[in-house]
Parts: structure tokens; C-alpha cells; sequence
């Protein structure tokens, strides 16, 4: 079994533009090569927002040298981009964006969501790239809720296999690096073992409710981080739960990040800038 190092509680909660009241669930500044490949995790919501006519969200903004993983558990949400997608993601469904060499970006609460109103919960999640891929091309995946397979849990919940393997199905996410991403809905009486390799990271994250593991009890918006070191971990739920499960290879590089740009050197930070400045990481449109 893996050891567990601790259990973490988000930082309070602050804006992302003004769609997004996240909590900072971790991040490679506070945990460093622990919970390497990933970088950093936002929790936005559950917040309900009132009908309105102009959509909330964050404005042109650029990413270089990692993805960003965006997990809606309820809302609906708009991303368009300078590599030309376009997408609208609701509960379920997950986009998986590969900025790589650069892309500009906006993300935005969907249109006839901001009409409706209604309670926005979604995870974003920062996932690093080895060195040879930072300069790679753009990527972008668009997983739909009924492209990710759902195994039954004995009859007492599900898995969503976002990312990975688990009980032999295979999550559709393509990945730079082996990832294991897992959306377990829990009920009374789970019990889930994961494979959670050796060497790899592993991450459990409650959203909602509480389960048990390593003998220890972690409740909501809480995270429990785990050692690389030993194999497998457990997780049991009493009563309803939303769990992710978050594991991965450890990405063995120094880790050099300035906002929305994560290099391996400051030269490559300054060069990003640049980059953007200059257009080189593309322009959206202007909106119709
Ligand atoms: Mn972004």
C-alpha cells in the first residue's frame, strides 16, 4: 500500500476572471515533484449563478509548456481558442487542452447557461509536459461524457475512466506522460481499490461527502496525497460521495512557471512572453 503523506485543505477561495470562485486544491509551488505531473488544481464552485444576459468567465489569455484538463461536474461552459476549436462542455464531459508551443484562449460560463442560471462546479486541472514536448504543437481533445467508460462498483457506485486504466477499461484521454484520472460517484458500503503504480503520484480528491483511506477520513474539498513510493491505494465511502483520483508518472525536470507559461528555464520564460507579445502563439477572432 502507499503511504499517505497528508491530507490538504484549499486555500480560500478566489476569482478566475468573474466565472470562476476556485479553491486551490494544490499546486507544484507548495508540493513540488510529489504531485508531479500535475501542477495545479482549481475547484470552482458548487456556485449558483443568477440569470444573466452576459456570460461570465475569463478573457483572452495565453498558455505555453502543459495542459489544461477542465472536468464539469454541473453548468455548462464555452472555450474557444487561437488553434480555431471551439467547444461547449457540460456535467461529464471533459476538456483536455495541450497548449504546448501556445495557444490564446478564452473560457467562458456557455450562453443559454447564463440565460437559465444555475450552479456551476468544475474542476481545472494543470497537467506538465516533459521537456522534448513544451514545444510541440496545440492539442485539443474533447471528451464527451459518452465517450469516457463507466464501470459498476459491485452495485455501490461508479468509475468514470477519464485518463488510464482502471478494472480494464481504458480512458479515452490521449496523454503525454502515463495518467490516471478517475471520476468515482460512491454510495454506502464502496470499496475501491486502485492500482496506483509504484512511482507514481497519487492524488485523492473529495468533492463531495467523505470517504476513508490509509485510515484516515477526508472530507470535502480536501485532498489526500499519497508517496510514490509502495503500490495501490483504497478508498471507502458511507454514504454518497464524488471522488477524483488523480496518479502519474513523476516528470524528473526543474519546473519553472510564470503565470500561464510553465518552462524549464527562466530563458524560456522570457521567451514565451515575447512569443505572446509579439502573436507568435496565435490571436482568436474577434467575436462575432
Ligand atoms: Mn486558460
Amino acid at each position: 500500500m502507499k503511504k499517505l503523506i497528508g491530507i490538504h485543505r484549499g486555500a480560500e477561495a478566489h476569482w478566475v476572471g468573474d466565472g470562476f470562485p476556485v479553491r486551490t486544491l494544490f499546486s507544484h509551488q507548495e508540493f513540488g515533484p510529489t504531485v508531479s505531473p500535475f501542477l495545479m488544481l482549481d475547484y470552482a464552485g458548487p456556485a449558483e449563478f443568477p440569470p444573466a444576459e452576459q456570460p461570465r468567465g475569463v478573457g483572452e489569455h495565453p498558455h505555453r509548456g502543459f495542459e489544461t484538463v477542465t472536468i464539469v461536474y454541473q453548468g455548462e461552459l464555452e472555450h474557444r481558442d487561437s488553434a480555431g476549436n471551439r467547444g461547449k462542455i457540460g456535467p461529464g464531459d471533459v476538456q483536455w487542452m495541450t497548449a504546448a508551443s501556445g495557444v490564446v484562449h478564452e473560457e467562458w460560463h456557455e450562453q443559454a447557461f447564463t440565460r437559465r442560471g444555475g450552479v456551476l462546479e468544475m474542476i481545472q486541472l494543470w497537467v506538465n509536459l516533459p521537456a522534448k514536448d513544451k514545444m510541440s504543437p496545440p492539442r485539443y481533445q474533447e471528451i464527451l461524457a459518452a465517450q469516457i467508460p463507466n464501470v459498476d462498483l459491485d452495485g455501490t457506485g461508479t468509475a468514470r475512466v477519464i485518463a488510464g486504466e482502471f478494472r480494464g477499461a481504458k480512458g479515452p484521454a490521449r496523454t503525454f506522460t502515463p495518467i490516471t484520472a478517475l471520476d468515482l460517484r460512491l454510495q454506502a458500503g464502496a470499496r475501491v481499490e486502485i492500482d496506483a503504480p509504484e512511482g507514481h503520484s497519487t492524488l485523492v480528491l473529495v468533492l463531495k461527502g467523505q470517504v476513508a483511506t490509509a485510515g484516515r477520513t477526508v472530507g470535502e474539498a480536501a485532498l489526500a496525497i499519497f508517496d510514490r513510493g509502495g503500490e495501490g491505494v483504497v478508498v471507502e465511502a458511507a454514504g454518497d460521495a464524488t471522488v477524483l483520483v488523480l496518479g502519474g508518472e513523476l516528470i524528473d525536470e526543474p519546473v519553472v512557471a510564470y503565470g500561464p507559461f510553465v518552462m524549464n528555464t527562466q530563458e524560456e520564460i522570457r521567451q514565451a512572453m515575447q512569443d505572446y507579445r509579439s502573436g507568435r502563439m496565435g490571436r482568436l477572432e474577434p467575436s462575432a
